[in-house]
């Protein structure tokens, strides 16, 4: 059950562990979710960008990314689930596809950083399945293609790292058409990993 701040639905996971297994959940079923990270910037943006706002609130889980939505939270909803940030919410859920077996594509940043970021995943995740791979510049290929791409290689999770909102955007035009269960929009995660 979400919480609305500022007119966006916020999802109260109590725990990393609680997010996981409702993912999880999906997975096993061959749902069709998706996930925002909700940080205080993009409510902020979605006060004044009616689509934007839209798009967070169709999605499946917002989760409560930053210690100012979680603080927005308790001030104006007297509620206090724990703040669920995106990089760190990526890592469980990388360690989980790991033990799993769920199949992951890694869509977004600059080829190089993504390139690199899958290779560190797989060296400190060896049983990880890393299906495809492809960048976030569309002058390399187009939208199409790269659905085309993800629904070949059968992934069950697609981590899109695009940045915000770009990311959201990419996410609500193309979800229809992805067949992955689940896609999660993790900004400049792939450049962290990829250092
Ligand atoms: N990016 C992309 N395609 C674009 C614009 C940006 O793939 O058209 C990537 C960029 O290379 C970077 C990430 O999106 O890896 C944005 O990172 P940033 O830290 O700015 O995002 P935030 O976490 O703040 O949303």
């Amino acid at each position: 059950d979400s919480i609305p701040v500022l007119g966006v639905n916020i999802t109260p996971f109590s725990s990393y562990s609680h997010a996981i297994g409702c993912i999880g959940a999906i997975i096993q079923a061959k749902g069709k979710a998706f996930s925002v990270a909700i940080n205080p910037e993009k409510i902020c943006r979605a006060l004044s960008d009616q689509s934007l706002k839209k798009i967070l609130n169709d999605a499946d889980f917002g989760i409560c990314d930053g210690v100012g939505t979680a603080l927005a939270l308790r001030i104006l909803k007297g509620k206090a689930p724990p703040r669920i940030t995106g990089i760190a919410l990526f890592f469980e859920l990388i360690q989980e596809a790991a033990r799993q077996g769920w199949k992951v594509f890694l869509l977004g940043a600059t080829p190089e950083s993504n390139q690199i970021a899958g290779r560190k995943l797989l060296e400190s995740n060896p049983s990880l399945q890393i299906v495809g791979q492809a960048d976030g510049y569309s002058q390399f290929h187009s939208d199409t293609e790269v659905v085309r791409k993800i629904n070949e290689s059968g992934a069950d999770i697609v981590f899109i790292a695009m940045g915000s909102p770009k990311q959201e955007f990419w996410i609500a035009e193309h979800r229809k058409t992805m067949n992955a269960p689940f896609c999660i929009g993790v900004g400049g995660t792939f450049d962290i990993v990829s250092g």
